[in-house]
């Protein structure tokens, strides 16, 4: 779905406007300023159409240099957007900081949608028709805080908003990669030594930025989309908040991805920054590979260790495909192309229905759940809602206990395959 990131310098309610864009009650989430969130975007749904709204109120700069800061961090939300929210304080008026994101969305082409935020009456909007002097376009009066004008502004945003290029774009095209991953794990590496020479790039969606955002590259004889490699590639400065905004593109490419490539660093010692990418591709459902690099780094002693980590801290990932390689030496990156139709495979394998509840019973009968509470709870009926992830739905009397549903999860890849692929179980308990 097309992205909307909502931009402005800090205190004018951007937050506030996400909660209410994507319909949350609750009231602003209180986010230590600069402190890497792990969910920044958010799916939101108006008159039908899907779009997801990327929050950059998580981010405030220092103090000095602000306006510069400002207009960096815009910049990075602003390159991964197909459509842009920005939001401006009417009961403040307009400053530099305001000034230094406007010439960014001048630069950017991005479509562009002016908010003049805090109109809590009709009094202010007299105020809000100043921002015409903005020079982008009509501004749109809104109270975030009461909802006031939010559902016009919604219906503004579906205008801007390209006509789903990407679904347009992507449904049947090439597969599509993600490469993510730490910084300094050897991403661009690997990407280069993937392409080789044949690399060829593509637009974004949307046409307007000079930035190219994805490149076709053929892996063993297939072509696939690589994700985002604007941001592999493009190194971006240290400032304050870039990490903020690293996860934010790495969570972007995760989302429009099919199957993620997670590269960490063997020669060190994983970090908890590795485990949340996991994590996280888990957790949007996507088949994963993960690429132990920079593999020729590593002696026994390492090697060891490894496999005790792994061991302890990726259990949880055991279904993942795993490619031991180095980008540099180019030690099986010609195992990569494999694994990922490997991934892809798991991914949207499915089971018939008759197929899943003749391996149910014979589970059950063999492997009944341990009573609870002098009752006896049973798989009665399954069926694989969906593939891609596979996302099973199992009706049952009475609930599950977790230790029994991860023996079904194991199960199932025992019989079924799933390899790299992450699998959903939905219980649906009949009293
Ligand atoms: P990215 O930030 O994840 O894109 O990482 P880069 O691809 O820029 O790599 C970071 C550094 O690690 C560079 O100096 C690379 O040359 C180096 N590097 C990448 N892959 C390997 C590898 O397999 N072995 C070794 N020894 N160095 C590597």
């Amino acid at each position: 779905p097309p992205v909307v990131a909502v931009v402005g310098r800090p205190n004018v309610g951007k937050s506030t406007l996400v909660n209410r864009l994507i319909g949350r009650r609750a009231a602003v989430v209180q986010d230590t300023p600069g402190v890497t969130r792990d969910r920044v975007s958010y799916d939101a749904l108006w008159n039908g159409r899907q779009f997801v709204v990327v929050d950059t109120g998580g981010w405030a700069p220092d103090a000095k240099g602000m306006a510069a800061q400002i207009a960096e961090q815009a910049e990075l939300a602003i390159s991964a957007a197909d459509a842009v929210v920005f939001v401006v304080d009417t009961n403040v008026g307009i400053l530099d900081h305001d000034e230094a994101v406007v010439r960014v969305l001048r630069r950017s082409k991005k479509p562009v949608l002016l908010v003049a935020n805090k109109v809590d009456d009709q009094r202010a909007e007299a105020e809000a028709a100043a921002m015409w002097n903005l020079g982008l376009g009509e501004p749109h009066p809104v109270s975030a805080l009461t909802g006031r004008g939010s559902g016009d502004l919604l219906d503004a945003i579906l205008d801007i908003l390209p006509e789903a290029p990407g679904e347009i774009l992507e449904e049947g095209g090439p597969r599509r990669v993600a490469i993510v991953g730490r910084p300094n794990v050897g991403k661009s590496s690997l990407l280069n030594k993937l392409a080789g020479s044949q690399r060829s790039v593509v637009d974004n969606a949307s046409g307007t930025t000079v930035d190219p955002v994805d490149e076709l590259v053929e892996v063993d004889g297939t072509v696939y989309r690589f994700i985002d490699t604007a941001g592999i590639r493009r190194k971006v400065k240290e400032a304050s908040g870039h990490e903020y905004y690293a996860s934010l593109r790495t969570q972007g490419a995760i989302e429009r991805a099919e199957v993620c490539i997670v590269v960490v660093d063997a020669s060190e010692p994983l970090t908890e920054q590795d485990l949340r990418i996991l994590t996280n591709v888990e957790e949007s459902g996507r088949a994963l590979l993960i690429a132990f690099n920079k593999w020729d780094l590593t002696d026994d002693e390492r090697r060891r260790y490894l496999g005790r980590e792994v061991e302890r801290d990726l259990v949880q990932f055991g279904w993942a495909g795993a490619v031991n390689m180095s980008a540099l030496t180019g030690r099986h990156v010609d195992k990569v192309g494999a694994a990922i139709e490997d991934a892809l495979e798991g991914w949207e394998t499915r089971v018939s229905t008759g197929k899943l509840n003749a391996f149910l019973g014979r589970l059950v009968a063999s492997h009944p759940h341990p009573v609870r509470g002098g009752k006896q709870p049973r798989i009665l009926f399954g069926t694989q809602a969906q593939s891609a992830p596979p996302t099973f739905i199992l009706f049952t009397s009475g609930k599950m206990d977790a230790s029994y549903l991860r023996f079904i999860e194991r199960r199932l890849r025992e019989e079924f395959g799933f390899h790299g692929s992450p699998i959903h179980l939905s219980i649906r308990p009949r009293e």
